[in-house]
């Protein structure tokens, strides 16, 4: 069986590595858009305190969670992935009482959440945070490195036969790619693997247009171009992107590994990386297929970051950051088979580091003719 991936964020990535795995023969295609979720991500893995009232999305991102310690071992390398806990916090606790009754209400179906607890001094766990801020303590919560967990995942499909080829794919109405390859050869592949792969095998020339890659399916897994790939098809996703500009920094001097994730009950979140690296994000922008960074756009996380963490005015910018999150504005996620030939899976908005993993090996199991893992007719694609 012949299966093409249309895009190598991280649900592309983990459902070639699935289906390379099961010993698919897998042609993974990307063109290296600018604006990628997945090298924009902040890392947050911490299902249980969002989308009270969303049982679909709440479901997806708790088992993508949940599978993470199994992920971490399987690719046995360093993805950035740490059990560091998250702190929820707010100036007045009132604020968190609803956010207590979630957690306390979710614990018993997800146990791994750990037990919540109060903390009188956030600031003794997180020492740039302002005085006087009251928090509750999510022991379970995670963070990750979203680029490392993506360029794992297509080094080990790699290794068990698959083939990354660059450049933009479109459907055919038949449901059959066509490649138009980059001109100065094949950057992605030498990034992810340190050398150049095989020589692609299962493509045909098309004239001036490009390759024609032959595959028995297709996943679809282009993030926020999901829905112009799908044109290609004659089926139109209603997915769009919502931009997020982040910033990481530098506290000199300061380890910054173990610190927990910052969560306030609104405006920016902290998180802390190994070394003394620190993110800071992020905005929430309707903004069309426009991945810069703004002033306003830094402007609004670095002023709102201050506010909350007075103690960072002195670290150092060390990169700006911007992603388009993928948006079903249908639904929930859209994890579906399209045609007996085309699976789809995008969606997942400000969650997809976190479920990115597991909807990638839902989307494999489809393409496979496989029962998924969960029910997934939630995030089927609702036609307009
Ligand atoms: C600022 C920010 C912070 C975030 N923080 C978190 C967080 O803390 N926790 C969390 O769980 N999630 C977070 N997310 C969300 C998460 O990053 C995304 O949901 C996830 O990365 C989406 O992955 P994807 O594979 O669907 O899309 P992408 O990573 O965008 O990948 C799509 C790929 O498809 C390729 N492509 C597109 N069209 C074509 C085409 N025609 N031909 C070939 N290739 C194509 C692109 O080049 C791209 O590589 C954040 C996102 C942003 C932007």
């Amino acid at each position: 069986m012949r299966v093409a991936v249309i895009g190598s964020g991280i649900v592309g990535a983990a459902a070639a590595w699935h289906l390379s795995g099961r010993g698919v023969s897998v042609t993974v295609v990307d063109g290296a858009f600018s604006g990628r979720a997945t090298d924009a991500g902040a890392g947050i893995v911490c299902p249980w305190v969002d989308h009270p009232d969303d049982d679909a999305w709440y479901r997806l991102a708790r088992e993508g969670a949940r599978r993470y310690p199994d992920l971490v071992s399987a690719l046995g390398e360093d993805i950035g992935y740490a059990r560091v806990g998250a702190l929820l916090v707010a100036t007045d606790p009132v604020e968190l009482e609803p956010i207590r009754a979630l957690l306390l209400r979710r614990h018993p179906e997800a146990p791994e959440m750990g037990d919540i607890t109060d903390v009188a001094a956030p600031s003794a766990l997180f020492p740039p945070l302002r005085d006087g801020l009251s928090a509750i303590h999510v022991p379970g919560a995670a963070r990750v490195d979203g680029r490392a967990v993506r360029d794992a995942l297509l080094r080990a499909a790699i290794h068990q036969g698959a083939d990354l080829r660059t450049g933009t794919a479109t459907l055919t109405p038949d449901g059959g790619v066509l490649l138009r390859t980059t001109p100065d050869g094949d950057p992605l592949r030498r990034t992810t693997t340190g050398a150049p792969g095989p020589e692609p095998s299962a493509e045909t020339q098309v004239g001036e247009a490009g390759v024609r890659v032959e595959a028995d399916v297709v996943i679809v897994a282009a993030g926020a171009w999901s829905g112009e790939v799908c044109r290609g098809l004659g089926v139109e996703i209603p997915v769009s992107p919502r931009r997020g500009q982040i910033v990481h920094a530098a506290v000199d001097g300061v380890d910054t590994t173990s610190w927990p994730i910052v969560l306030p009950r609104s405006g920016p979140y902290l998180l802390g990386f190994p070394g003394s690296r620190l993110v800071v994000g992020a905005t929430v922008e309707d903004a069309g297929f426009s991945p810069y960074v703004t002033i306003g756009g830094i402007h609004e996380v670095l002023a709102a970051g201050l506010r909350l963490a007075p103690g960072l005015d002195g670290a150092r910018v060390v990169e700006t950051r911007v992603g388009l999150r993928p948006v079903y504005a249908a639904g929930t996620a859209l994890i579906d088979r399209l045609t007996d030939r085309v699976v789809v899976a995008t969606g997942l908005g400000a969650y997809g580091l976190t479920a990115g993993p597991f909807t990638g090996q839902i989307a494999a199991a489809l393409a496979l003719g496989e029962s998924p893992p969960i029910d997934i007719s939630p995030y089927a694609h609702i036609p307009t």
